[in-house]
């Protein structure tokens, strides 16, 4: 009897011992299940924060890259506010040897004759012969590759109250070039040079990109006004004095920019007549800066300038 109740309690004991352990073995996996499934969530959740992560870097990167162009494009008008501020206060804010703005009446008709493409030596001085002659300007919106050994021809334009823009380094479509670097080598390299041959240290190069071609990437490099034109003479095209007088005559009008090329001789031929038929049907001859800041005021980043009508 006694061996059989030591026996059962040994049984006893064992069962207690087995359930004991089954229970800690059932906690254990339940804890590792748990523990499991909260893995599997964290990792669902990290995955989802990386993904929101990702997502946020990209807005951040592109709201920075907002904010990144705002601060320069608000940079850029503030330098040009403050150069502009120098042009009516010290006529030096621009690329044009004396600022006559106080001498052009905003109510009465004007005009701006723009050339692009040069200086030449053998077209360049006769246009500028017929602008000294008649009191008026121009704009020569010049390739970086045509200055130099024209630098005379420029300093002249430039001392004529002309103004001297660029139209990039080496006749570039902006456009097509995909490093940023490059785009703001092509424009600045011209407003460098400009700056060497006239002396003057502050400027608000006016930008004509060729070929008119320009978007916002662009336009956000650059820290140049850019001009376009309203009035294409296509001269290029022609190569004809009289067609190119009968265009002007044709289709000049008040706050015109008109477009032509300071490289072919037709060219001279056709816009010195054509600078005295202006003269007498009573336009002022100005530049583009003129037109724009007696019209408008302050020259603006970020603005494509067309036409400036009254
Ligand atoms: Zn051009």
């Amino acid at each position: 009897m006694k061996r059989n109740r030591i026996i059962i309690a040994i049984v006893t004991i064992l069962i207690i011992c087995i359930s004991i352990a089954g229970i800690i073995l059932a906690n254990t996996k339940k804890e590792s299940k748990k523990i499991k499934t909260v893995n599997k969530t964290a990792t669902a959740g990290e995955a989802k924060k990386e993904d929101s992560g990702k997502a946020d870097k990209n807005s951040d990167k592109d709201d920075s890259k907002k904010y990144a162009d705002n601060k320069d494009k608000s940079g850029e008008n503030e330098t040009s506010k403050n150069e502009i501020e120098t042009t009516s206060s010290g006529n030096e804010g621009n690329n044009s040897g004396q600022s006559n703005i106080e001498n052009i009446d905003p109510n009465k008709p004007m005009i701006a004759l723009t050339f692009d493409d040069g200086p030449s030596r053998e077209v360049t001085p006769r246009i500028l012969d017929a602008l000294e002659q008649t009191g008026g300007r121009a704009t020569f919106f010049l390739v970086g590759y045509n200055i130099d050994g024209n630098e005379d021809i420029i300093k002249r334009a430039y001392d004529l109250g002309c103004e001297l823009g660029g139209h990039t380094y080496g006749h570039v479509n902006l456009i097509k070039i995909a490093d940023d670097e490059q785009v703001k080598n092509q424009v600045n390299a011209v407003n460098i040079r400009l700056r060497e041959i006239t002396g003057q240290e502050q400027s608000t190069t006016l930008l004509r990109p060729p070929y008119g071609s320009i978007d916002e990437r662009v336009m956000g490099l650059i820290n140049n006004p850019v001009v376009l034109w309203s009035v294409d003479t296509e001269d290029w095209k022609f190569r004809n004095a009289e067609e190119l007088l009968g265009y002007v005559e044709q289709n000049s009008y008040d706050g015109a920019i008109l477009l032509m090329h300071d490289l072919y001789p037709t060219t001279a031929d056709g816009i010195i007549p054509a600078i005295n038929w202006l003269k007498e049907q009573g336009y002022q001859l100005v530049t583009v800066s003129e037109m724009i800041e007696s019209r408008r005021g302050e020259i603006k980043l970020g603005v494509k300038y067309g036409e400036i009508t009254p």
